[in-house]
């Protein structure tokens, strides 16, 4: 799958309180690319992987997968393109505190009408270390946990690509670089394209692509 953003921009209030968040990024991402995105923080990181993975609309500009324009799409069809194609790993992890470990991986399918498979399910906990808590809920586990569980839900319906918004933000870096080790390895082993947002020059370091974002202005730092 082919993802082309043009001319992305995205602006928000108005006057003196107009903010240009982010200022016509253009990029590709093809093949099986794992990318990293590097900037200080207000630089439009966030508002750039909320508007690639269809979270949120664009002032202007265009984003196709595979050619088609996912913009036109209506916010009903928006959200299940998500569900299927794209995963989103957030820095607050955001699992529903309610549910089982279990119960939150499986939530994008059941909101689908799709069967979890067992198989699968059991085969991303054991790559993720999590197998012995699926029928814990959030609060009884770690943060370290709490991500990795995160990063189940993101792939349970074997997305295209992932996005992950400073998913080692909030951990110590033991179980920061765990984590990355486990996105790696996921990147590695399946395939999946991985789109990574990150202050740590060691995880950006990692992907084939680096990207760096300044006051809204996206550019790749050449190998
Ligand atoms: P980062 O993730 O790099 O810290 P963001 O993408 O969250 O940056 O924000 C980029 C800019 O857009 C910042 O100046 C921020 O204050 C502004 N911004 C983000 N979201 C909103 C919003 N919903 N309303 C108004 N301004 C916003
Ligand atoms: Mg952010």
């Amino acid at each position: 799958m082919k993802i082309e953003a043009r001319e992305l921009s995205k602006i928000y209030g108005v006057g003196e309180n107009r903010v240009v968040a982010l200022d016509r990024v253009n990029l590709e991402i093809a093949i099986n690319d794992f990318i990293s995105i590097m900037g200080p923080s207000g630089s439009g990181k966030s508002t750039l992987l909320h508007l690639l993975s269809g979270l949120d609309r664009p002032t202007s500009g265009s984003l196709t997968y595979d050619g088609r324009d996912i913009y036109g799409f209506s916010d009903k069809e928006l959200s299940a393109f998500r569900r299927r194609r794209i995963g989103f790993v957030f820095q607050q992890y955001n699992l529903l505190p309610v549910l089982t470990a279990k119960e939150n991986i499986i939530m994008p399918l059941l909101l689908d009408k799709r069967q979890p498979d067992e198989a699968y399910l059991m085969q991303l906990a054991e790559l993720l270390g999590i197998s012995d808590r699926l029928e814990h809920l959030p609060h009884e586990l770690s943060g370290g946990q709490q991500q990795r569980v995160a990063i189940a839900r993101a792939l349970i319906a074997k997305p295209d690509i992932i996005f992950a918004d400073e998913p080692t933000g909030n951990l110590d870096s033991k179980s920061g670089s765990e984590v990355m080790k486990m996105l790696e390895n996921i990147w590695e082993k399946t395939g999946t394209k991985l789109v990574i947002i990150t202050h740590d020059r060691r995880v950006a370091q990692m992907a084939d692509r680096q990207f760096v974002i300044v006051d809204g202005v996206l550019s790749e730092v050449k190998a």
